[in-house]
């Protein structure tokens, strides 16, 4: 399980995606109804340009979603702006020696996935891009932070892929279930909410 205190991510490139969460309807009409979503990446590991890569494919995968990814760069003292949810992935160099076999990320919490980099280049050497896996593998963490562990025996979420899933992850039609569309939706507008909650207490006890 993840213990943030115990992983060291080195002087990787740390950067800040802020995960808008409107979207467009399917008949193009601006769907205002999701909060936004602040997810922090933390990157130990690969190239600059592949994550940028497979941050579009994540980018995409949730657009379909009807979310809006947007990346911005890190600031350790930033507050993103109209993103009172925070996520935090981070891009390991390596699978910590918690993880299970073939594993290519873990979801301990809430809040902060990891991501295994060298489970994900092994994978990409026989069955596919490091761009697609990786992209699709946050997709997948970032899935687990808002739905939980559960995962499905169909689409992105299923807990292992085979070489037909890469394949079909390629073609770009590795997706979340409808059901787990709307669900995304409603834990995004959900952790809004309690944020919001939050932040209007803590301005609260500052005005006293
Ligand atoms: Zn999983």
């Amino acid at each position: 399980m993840f213990q943030p205190k115990q992983i060291h991510l080195g002087s990787g490139v740390f950067l800040i995606a802020s995960l808008s969460c409107y979207a467009d309807g399917p008949d193009g009409a601006a769907a205002d109804s999701c909060a936004k979503l602040a997810v922090q990446v933390a990157n130990a590991g690969a190239p600059p340009a592949t994550l940028a890569q497979a941050q579009a494919e994540t980018t995409r995968i949730f657009r379909e979603a009807r979310i809006v990814i947007e990346w911005e760069e890190y600031r350790v003292s930033q507050r993103a702006a109209g993103c009172p949810v925070r996520l935090i992935v981070s891009i390991l160099p390596h699978a910590t020696v918690s993880a299970s076999d073939m594993a290519l990320g873990s979801s301990g919490s809430v809040v902060h996935s990891l991501v295994f980099l060298d489970r994900i280049e092994e994978l990409a050497r026989t069955s596919g891009s490091t761009v697609v896996i990786l992209g699709h593998a946050m997709a997948h963490e970032i899935g687990h932070l808002l739905m939980g562990p559960a995962h499905s025996e169909i689409g992105l979420m299923r807990p292992r892929w085979d070489r037909g899933d890469i394949k079909t992850a390629a073609r770009g039609r590795l997706r979340f279930t409808p059901a787990q569309t709307e669900a995304l939706r409603a834990r995004v507008a959900q952790r809004a909410d309690e944020a919001g909650l939050r932040a209007g207490r803590a301005a609260g006890m500052m005005k006293q």
